[in-house]
């Protein structure tokens, strides 16, 4: 459920009118609602009841300070994979001791800015970065608390480029390796093992696939006390997904989620850590656009709208779906018609939906594009010279630009020229 819901036939973000939003900032823009995000993180917290737990806000997925603020005042926690998560995440007030670190690519500098700025835990994804955090950890005199992140080898059952649990991914260590890992890792300086990492993909859209790769973290566990080290906290990852159409079968409920990962892993009596992004961002943010011109082509027609793949790039880059809806409701008995709705973009790539069933709209009308606050905002790219269209956040019946539309001087003013050309 969100709060994007149609009154007196204009779409509204919980009590604001979207086009009063759009007269303000101008198009296209996102708009996030702050009781979708508190409902949404609230539902995973709640699922993990009666057990310890963190529920790490993923901010790859939604990075706005503003919002990791809003999380984070909620007791989030924060799973980050750079150095610049990591300092947006210090910025949004979120300590130290609630910021997960995973990524494959740690530098040495990202690794150090978290030792010295306080940092809950690493996973860790290979042996070198391991001797890397000791190496540092040890240069600066601390102890590293670390996880190692397993690859269990089940199929995710999602988008080839969002698995991330397969042994052919670049993601882990293979779980058959483990053991010996952990071994190394407890006789290194600077490190202490703190528990298990895994993290399987993202748009998950059923249980199964992580009930296997949490119950081969079950066994590894008992393997891993049987060896000796003192495995009290496993971090699960995200990856939960969420409905892209009204219309098809809903994913697996947070509840549900939390209820198998009771079964599964209560009786260890460990901290259980889980780092939704997704599930938390996606359905609280939509995307406004409007319509430029209506086109008809050879066949087919085209709506172009002033939004395009640099701003959103999901559905050009993984054949995503968004429903786009307008944003005032068309009248009762209007028929809707197949368009291709594009942006303006040079390339053919720059296409968000063929043939998609639209109620007819004219130039100046608005369109929302539903679930997207997630890897929105945060893969949006200034490419034609495109400026970074601007976020808000509403909450109740008031919003705020919690990101501002660059000016064509600033962006501009970000390149140099030599002096001597
Ligand atoms: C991307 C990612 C997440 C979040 O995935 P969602 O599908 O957005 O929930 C969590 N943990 C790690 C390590 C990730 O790479």
């Amino acid at each position: 459920m969100d709060h994007f819901l149609y009154r007196g036939g204009v779409l509204h973000a919980e009590d604001v009118a979207i086009p009063e939003i759009a007269a303000a900032v101008g198009t296209p823009f996102y708009v996030y609602s702050a009781a979708t995000l508190t409902r949404h993180f609230r539902l995973f917290d709640e699922a993990l009841e009666g057990t310890d737990h963190l529920v790490c806000f993923a901010i790859k997925s939604n990075s706005n300070l503003a919002v990791l603020k809003l999380l984070g005042n909620l007791g989030a926690g924060m799973d980050v994979v750079s150095g610049g998560e990591y300092r947006r995440a210090k910025a949004a007030g979120v300590p130290g001791e609630r910021i997960v670190f995973s990524g494959v690519g740690k530098t040495r500098e990202e690794i150090a800015l978290a030792l010295t700025g306080g940092i809950r835990q690493f996973n860790v994804e290979s042996e070198p970065e391991l001797r890397a955090i000791s190496e540092i950890a040890t240069a600066l005199g601390v102890t590293a608390p670390i996880a190692l992140r397993v690859n269990p080898d089940v199929d995710a059952k999602t988008h080839e480029k969002i698995a991330t649990g397969k042994s052919e991914n670049k993601f882990g260590i293979p779980i058959a390796k483990a053991r010996a890992v952990y071994a190394e890792a407890a006789k290194l300086p600077g490190i202490c093992v703190v528990g298990v990492d895994v993290h399987i993909g993202s748009q998950l859209t059923e249980l199964a696939p992580f009930e296997a790769a949490f119950t081969k973290v079950r066994e590894l566990t008992l393997a891993l006390r049987e060896d000796g080290h003192d495995i009290r906290r496993l971090d699960l990852g995200g990856g939960l997904g969420i409905p892209y159409t009204r219309s098809n079968d809903a994913p697996p409920l947070p509840t549900d989620y939390g209820a198998m990962i009771k079964r599964v892993l209560g009786d260890l009596g460990c901290e259980i850590e889980i780092e939704p992004g997704r599930l938390i961002s996606g359905n609280a943010g939509v995307m406004v656009s409007s319509v430029i011109y209506l086109k008809e082509g050879e066949g087919r027609n085209f709506l172009i709208l002033d939004a395009a793949m640099n701003d959103l790039v999901r559905p050009s880059m993984y054949g995503a779906h968004h429903d786009i809806v307008p944003v005032i409701e068309a009248q009762p008995g209007t028929e809707p018609a197949p368009f291709d709705v594009v942006g303006p973009v040079c390339e053919t790539g720059d296409t968000f939906a063929k043939g998609r069933e639209i109620t007819p709209l004219s130039p100046g009308d608005l369109v929302a594009f539903r679930s997207a606050g997630a890897y929105g905002a945060v893969m949006a790219s200034e490419y034609n010279s495109r400026p970074l269209i601007p976020e808000v956040l509403v909450e109740g019946d008031h919003f705020a630009v919690i990101r501002q539309r660059p000016s064509f001087e600033e962006m501009l003013g970000r390149d140099s020229i030599p002096v001597w050309l």
